[in-house]
């Protein structure tokens, strides 16, 4: 009998966030891989907000997963079967395998983990594209030099928590901004912050100005809205702000508002330019080794938040992002089958 295939497609496109109704699950069986092709069992699913933007029928950096197909995601597994030269029964892989319990690659865009080097959840966190886009996003757009200020939204997420500790390698006064006493906690004990503002208690603007007095060289906007709008008024004369994502606006049923102060980048003289890391694809290598250094010194630490579960749980998991109930990078362990 073939090895069923549990599999999660876009049912519906969503107004505001995704409900029940807008996933199909779907069993196929288990596909041969062809000549030069291999086939992985799915062990972790990574859960991103970007995944949002995909659902909807708009024009973006990459084309709208499409009505009935399966959803699109980066995923970590094992080979389990290979006719391809490159990649052999028992290699751990990571690849955009899609929310479904086998997949079949050539191999294209396919990165090998090796758990030697870190934990396989870390090759979906810190040595995957979130970690990719801290660092990336940090030090090709921001630029920070030792000493500037660099405000991180977002702070204990998967991103923004590895940008702040990259920050703080490089000398500079970080401050993260986050929901919650308890993220804020982890945001400077555990990351090294130097402060973190809880954006959902007290005065979000007297604390910003209380923790960046002289202004703000780099802001990491990794959610636009309101938050955005306030850090713009502490700019500081050339500070670059890193457009990296507005997980606020990706639910948003009504057109956003526009930053009401963005003529602080005209007085500041300052930038702010938005970054996707698939233009980084070709330095991929050289990200992940210098990311890999920098976890082997302890200047980074990893934190993933991992469900354990099967494909089936990805709807209810993928809200987790949405309600801010992660802490650092969200991963859905699909369960030994
Ligand atoms: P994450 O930060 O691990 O998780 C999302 C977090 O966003 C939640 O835990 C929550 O934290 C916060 N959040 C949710 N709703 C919010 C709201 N309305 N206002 C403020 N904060 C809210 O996710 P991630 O994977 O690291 O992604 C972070 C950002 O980077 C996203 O915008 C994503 O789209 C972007 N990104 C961009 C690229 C690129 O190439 N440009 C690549 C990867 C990711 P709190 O509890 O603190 O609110």
């Amino acid at each position: 009998m073939a090895t069923p295939n549990r599999q999660v497609r876009l049912g519906a496109r969503p107004v505001g966030l995704p409900t029940p109704d807008d996933w199909q699950h779907t069993t196929e069986d288990v596909p041969e891989p062809g000549a030069g092709e291999f086939l992985v069992r799915t062990e972790y699913v990574s859960l991103d907000p970007a995944m949002r933007g995909w659902m909807n029928d708009a024009r973006s950096y990459i084309r709208p997963v499409r009505i009935g197909e399966i959803m699109r995601a980066a995923a970590l597994g094992k080979v389990v079967a290979s006719n391809h030269p490159g990649f052999a029964v028992g290699d751990h892989v990571t690849g955009t395998f899609g929310v479904q319990e086998y997949a079949v690659s050539d191999g294209r865009g396919v990165i090998r983990a090796d758990p030697a080097v870190a934990p396989l959840p870390t090759y979906l966190g810190v040595l995957g594209l979130t970690g990719l886009t801290a660092w990336f996003g940090l030090l090709d757009v921001g630029r920070p030099e030792a000493g500037d200020t660099v405000v991180v939204s977002g702070a204990a997420g998967a991103v923004g928590g590895v940008v702040g500790q990259i920050a703080k390698h490089l000398g500079c006064r970080v401050v993260g901004i986050a929901g919650g006493a308890e993220k804020c906690r982890l945001v400077t004990e555990e990351f090294g912050f130097d402060a973190c503002v809880d954006y959902r208690s007290g005065d979000l603007r007297a604390a910003l100005r209380e923790h960046t007095p002289d202004g703000v060289d780099v802001y990491f906007d990794n959610v636009g809205g309101e938050i955005l709008d306030l850090v713009l008024t502490r700019l500081r004369l050339g500070a670059r702000v890193v457009l990296c994502g507005a997980i606020s606006q990706y639910n948003a049923t009504e057109r956003p508002t526009g930053p009401a102060n963005y003529l602080s980048l005209l007085v500041n003289r300052a930038s702010m330019t938005g970054m996707l890391v698939f233009d980084y694809a070709d330095r991929y290598g050289e990200g992940m080794a210098a990311l890999a250094d920098l976890l082997a010194t302890g200047a980074v630490t990893a934190r993933e938040h991992v469900v354990e579960g099967t494909v089936d749980d990805f709807p209810e998991v993928l809200l987790k992002l949405f309600t801010g109930e992660n802490t650092g990078k969200l991963l859905l362990r699909i369960a030994d089958r």
